[in-house]
């Protein structure tokens, strides 16, 4: 993705205030490397994702949990598809408004946001428990959807 500065950043969550926002230091980032930019907030249970969609910057403010239970099991990033033995993932979720009320939709997604170096192979830990042999050109495009078709459920690009 293009590089975006905290300015950018800022426009985009108008509503929530620095503090909230915990803007991540954007001098050390290779953007060329990214698909979206994802930091958490130092409080963990809060995270924002900014990624780029027909000419616009598209933000999403999420939620995040880790999974609890006990057991530790595989799972699947819904949106870079790299496959944790145990833990890896958290659950990250937003509440939408629709006719039925509000309610909440969430994904399982990669606990640090680092779907971009996971699928370009630039972390092995832990190593994907079932490799593919897609083309990286392919796994972005599928990142990518899955980025806005997540933003779409959440009711971010209207
Ligand atoms: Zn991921």
């Amino acid at each position: 993705m293009d590089a975006i500065t905290n300015k950018d950043i800022k426009a985009l969550f108008r509503q929530a205030s620095s503090a909230q926002l915990a803007l991540p230091d954007l001098a050390p980032v290779d953007w060329g490397i990214l698909d979206y930019l994802g930091w958490i907030h130092p409080s963990g249970s809060t995270a924002f994702v900014v990624m780029p969609a027909a000419g616009e910057l598209r933000g999403l403010r999420l939620r995040r949990a880790h999974n609890t239970s006990a057991r530790p099991r595989t799972r699947m990033c819904s949106w870079c598809h790299h496959v944790y033995r145990s833990r890896g993932t958290a659950l990250f979720s937003v509440y939408v408004a629709g006719s039925d009320g509000r309610r909440s939709i969430g994904n399982h997604i990669c606990r640090n946001l680092d779907c971009s170096l996971r699928i370009r192979n630039l972390v092995s830990d832990p190593p994907t428990y079932l490799p593919e042999t897609l083309h990286i050109g392919a796994k972005v495009r599928r990142l990518e959807n899955s980025v806005l078709a997540f933003m779409s459920r959440a009711n971010v690009l209207v």
